[in-house]
């Protein structure tokens, strides 16, 4: 069986790839567990070397990886460099880590306790098709840090970055069977992973539907998981904010990835005495969004990533239209940057679109915003917009979400953590919080 990999913004077919099935990904299991022990016991120092190897690999193949993932997924040149450069800074940053992760000594009566950070052994990690390598990286890095070796799953449709990854691994004198690159489908492959008495964790980004599948099936050899989940995060504009600030920063905040964002902020809640002068802004600040062929750098959203999920994305867009953009004509599978007017109660605010499509919803009054934002079954992302400092700590702290930001839609770095509340997952990536998740502390006493 192979799968085709395609452009979606030309719709041309850019690879044919072999797909693994069951008995490929027992095989990986295997060379990854073979592996594990020599991977553990190379020196702090050593696996720090070999994990800032490969981030100066990644950054000398920058270009080169950012026009794979730029052809695979449809995005826009610029963001693709901007996220490997990301992916080179992950792997600095848990080569950094590598020892300064370390346990503690407790005081007891007669003896000494200590504790250690064990790495678990065989992780699965499965990510999704908007950010191929730079998700993976926030997996890989802490694992590999921690001492675990890996297989990993790419999404089927963008498997080719990691694929290039995985080559560069052992250019950075990663040794082989640390790092198994396994391209096939999720229901195979990712399933199989999620069954398999030896992997001892997935670390998952997807849909809610999967990781609620992977929660269930995990259960079965009582796998840690982590999951990473979708958003219908909320961006909060009260009255006293810089409007023309928020305003020009909202639509990219949402059609960012043409909407293929967990984090998207698609829904824009305004205060309602400054509803339709912010709405005005948004809607002069969205035509300005430059959509077009990826390949060139002036441009700023791409298409969709499949024909299919555009069906889903138009599925949503039947309400009050405020603003439509332009597309490109000719193939590709592209979709206009949309504002819709709603209510929260409306499908477009409560599920999550994956798609360049905004709500616009007023609220009255500081209860009400926080009431209208933790309305919604997931809690990743968001943003408040305020001149009052006080303000906008009391929102934050009150907002159910893992990340939010203050007068910024910016919310993802490679030092600080990321990760859900409520039915967006739980478990933390990026930062030295990750370390937790891809580590088992043990605690040993010794009596003196
Ligand atoms: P899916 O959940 O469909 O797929 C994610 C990954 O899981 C893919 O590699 C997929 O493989 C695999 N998979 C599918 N079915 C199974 C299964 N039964 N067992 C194990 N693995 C499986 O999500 P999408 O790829 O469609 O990505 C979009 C979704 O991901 C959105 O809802 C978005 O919110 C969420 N997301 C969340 C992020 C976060 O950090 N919270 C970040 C990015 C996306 P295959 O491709 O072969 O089907």
């Amino acid at each position: 069986m192979s799968v085709t990999v395609v452009n979606p913004a030309t719709e041309e077919r850019i690879a044919e790839l072999e797909q693994a099935g069951v008995d490929e990904t027992d095989a990986a299991v295997a060379r990854a567990k073979e592996a594990f022990p020599a991977w553990r016991d190379v020196a702090p120092n050593d696996r720090a070397r070999l994990l800032r190897r490969l981030a100066t690999l990644v950054e000398e193949h920058g270009e080169e990886l950012a026009r794979i993932e730029s052809q695979n997924v449809g995005k826009p040149i610029s963001g693709a460099r901007a996220e490997i450069g990301m992916v080179a800074n992950v792997f600095h940053f848990y080569a950094g880590a590598v020892e300064k992760h370390y346990g503690e000594t407790i005081p007891v009566a007669g003896g000494v306790d200590v504790t250690f950070r064990e790495p678990l052994g065989v992780v699965g990690l499965i990510v999704p098709w908007n950010f191929p390598l730079n998700i993976s990286s926030w997996k890989l890095g802490p694992a590999l840090a921690c001492g675990n070796t890996v297989v990993l799953k790419p999404a089927e449709l963008t498997p080719l970055s990691a694929l290039r990854l995985a080559e560069l691994v052992l250019e950075a004198g990663i040794p082989e069977g640390v790092v198994n690159v396994l391209v096939g489908k999720g229901s195979v492959v990712g399933a199989r992973l999620v069954e398999h008495p030896d992997v001892a964790k997935i670390g998952f980004t997807g849909s809610t539907e999967v990781g609620r599948g992977i929660m269930q099936a995990a259960a079965g050899t009582i796998k840690r998981v982590t999951l990473e989940l979708g958003g219908k995060s909320a961006n909060v504009i009260f009255e006293d904010a810089d409007l023309e600030a928020a305003a020009a920063s909202a639509p990219y905040a949402v059609f960012d990835n043409a909407g293929q964002d967990c984090c998207a902020r698609s829904r824009i809640l305004v205060q309602r005495s400054v509803y339709d002068r912010f709405a005005e802004l948004l809607v002069e600040a969205t035509r300005d969004v430059r959509v077009g062929d990826p390949a060139d750098d002036a441009t700023e959203m791409g298409p969709l990533i499949s024909a299919q999920h555009r069906e889903t994305v138009a599925s949503f867009v039947n309400g009050d239209v405020l603003f439509s953009g332009e597309t490109p004509s000719g193939p590709g599978y592209w979709f206009p940057a949309t504002l819709v007017e709603a209510s929260n109660e409306d499908r477009i605010a409560r599920e999550e679109v994956f798609g360049p499509v905004a709500a616009l919803i007023p609220f009255e009054d500081e209860a009400d915003a926080v009431r209208q934002a933790n309305d919604t079954p997931y809690g990743l992302s968001g943003s408040i917009w305020t001149r009052d400092g006080a303000r906008a700590l009391r929102v934050a702290r009150a907002i159910d979400t893992g990340v939010l930001s203050v007068n910024s839609n910016s919310s993802v770095r490679h030092s600080t953590p990321f990760g859900g509340f409520k039915q967006s997952g739980f478990g933390r990536e990026l930062g030295m919080h990750a370390l937790e998740s891809y580590s088992e502390i043990k605690n040993v006493y010794i009596a003196t």
